[in-house]
């Protein structure tokens, strides 16, 4: 029962927290935002390094967000489940580090491919996707949230065009 509910705990963590990157921070970034472009996806990507070499505080604010919405749930989930919590946040942290193994040489191994496929998880092949071509493959965690967050981004851009509009 313990470990059930440390599970569902850890899942919810990520579930939650990749909702809100994706659809409250990482597609408006794309279409309002600016430091989430050229930081994150150059080839170095890390906002510290960024905001020391061209003396812009300022994009740490924005690397800050990228992890605040696995934090917001912390208070709510950890009633549930402290472990659940803490094993969701290393799950999240050890993610981000293995789905940005872009070297030509790495490939998923296939059986973990298969268990990425079934259960909806983006491998580094799915997120180098997203690098290149920054108006697909959304969904850090979660393939599942692509297709939605890819019309959000069509949605946000379009309201963009409509003040832009509306204020001339
Ligand atoms: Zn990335
Ligand atoms: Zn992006």
């Amino acid at each position: 029962m313990g470990l059930i509910r440390l599970l569902a705990t850890a899942s919810l963590l990520l579930l939650l927290g990749d909702f809100v990157a994706t659809f409250c921070y990482h597609v408006p970034e794309h279409v309002f935002g600016k430091f989430h472009s050229i930081v994150h996806h150059s080839p170095k990507r890390s906002f510290i390094r960024y905001a020391i070499k061209n003396r812009q505080p300022i994009a740490l604010i924005d690397g800050f967000f990228s992890a605040f919405p696995y934090f917001v749930f912390i208070p709510l989930l950890w009633r549930v489940s402290p472990g659940g919590v803490a094993v969701g946040l290393i799950l999240a942290e050890l993610h981000v580090i293995w789905r940005h193994q872009f070297s030509p040489r790495y490939c998923t191994p296939r059986w973990l491919s298969t268990i990425c496929k079934i259960l909806g998880i983006t491998t580094p092949e799915r997120h180098l996707i997203h690098h290149r071509y920054a108006n697909r493959a959304f969904g850090d965690i979660f393939a599942f949230y692509g297709k939605p967050a890819e019309l959000w981004l069509k949605h946000l851009r379009l309201m963009k065009h409509h003040w832009r509009q509306a204020l001339r």
